[in-house]
């Protein structure tokens, strides 16, 4: 049984990338935080397609829930073989409109919560000597978005971060990988205008917004054996706005 743990894969990108991994044989943990109602509607799914799958919460900004949620799914599933630490919230306006309960969630949830996640999980794998790990960073972890510069610090920082862990861990079987997604069109973009999305769409080169499925199908492939002799990268899904 292969088994993979999925933070914030209660609706959007987490979600497809549940479906996605569920559909690969992965028997899946669907982590979320308040929504319990969905993630057990993205369980639903995956058992009505002949999967396996269990919701389970976890706030990843708390180390205590992450390090519950996995040694829960070890001791439940034996191995963990993917983890994607997808979890993560945005923060919009200048930063001296930043309150510091705003930056600390932020920085706990999207840069704190992946690190914790990983650390967790490197521990389980490291026993293993195998598994793999795709974090999920941003375009503007990459080239720093105005208006989102705490958010894409965090971002920034899972970039180095993830390049580091590959070093750390590649002797010890185990890959670690970042997808950098572009413009997906998620309830985490609720505060941009159908105008403002319109703007942002106009610059993509691929002349469209991406789909949750866009950036699962890259997690698929990056888990699978098919990159096995890729670790340390940023794969950016973006349409081609950043490059
Ligand atoms: P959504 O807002 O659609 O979903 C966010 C998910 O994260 C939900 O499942 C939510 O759970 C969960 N979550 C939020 N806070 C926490 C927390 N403290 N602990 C655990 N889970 C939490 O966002 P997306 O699907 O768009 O984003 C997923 C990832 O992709 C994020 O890291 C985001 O930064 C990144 N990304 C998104 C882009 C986009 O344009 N959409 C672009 C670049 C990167 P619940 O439902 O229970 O609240």
């Amino acid at each position: 049984m292969k088994t993979a743990i999925i933070s914030g894969a209660s609706r959007g990108i987490g979600k497809a990338i549940a479906i996605s991994l569920a559909k690969e044989g992965y028997t899946v943990i669907v982590g979320y935080c308040r929504n319990k109602a969905k993630a057990q509607e993205v369980c639903d799914l995956i058992i009505k397609d002949g999967g396996i799958a269990e919701a389970y919460q976890c706030d990843v900004s708390a180390p205590c829930q992450v390090r519950a949620m996995v040694e829960y799914s070890k001791a439940k599933f034996g191995n963990i073989d993917v983890v994607v630490a997808n979890a993560g919230i945005s923060a919009y306006g200048m930063l001296i409109d930043h309150s510091d309960e705003t930056i600390a969630n932020v920085i706990n949830t999207n840069l704190v919560g992946c690190i914790t996640l990983c650390r967790e999980a490197s521990k389980v794998m490291l026993s293993q000597k195998s598994g793999n790990i795709v974090t999920i960073s941003s375009m503007w972890g990459q080239v720093g978005g105005s208006c989102e510069s705490v958010y894409s610090a965090t971002k920034g920082g899972i970039i180095a971060f993830s390049k580091a862990l590959a070093k750390e861990l590649a002797l010890s079987g185990i890959r670690v990988n970042c997808v950098a997604p572009g413009f997906i069109d998620t309830e985490i973009n609720s505060n941009l205008s159908q105008d403002e999305k319109n703007q942002i769409v106009a610059d993509i080169p691929l002349a469209r917004a991406g789909t949750p499925q866009d950036v699962a199908n890259a997690v698929v492939w990056l888990t699978s054996d098919k990159a096995s002799y890729v670790t340390g990268q940023v794969v950016a899904v973006n349409g081609g706005l950043v490059i």
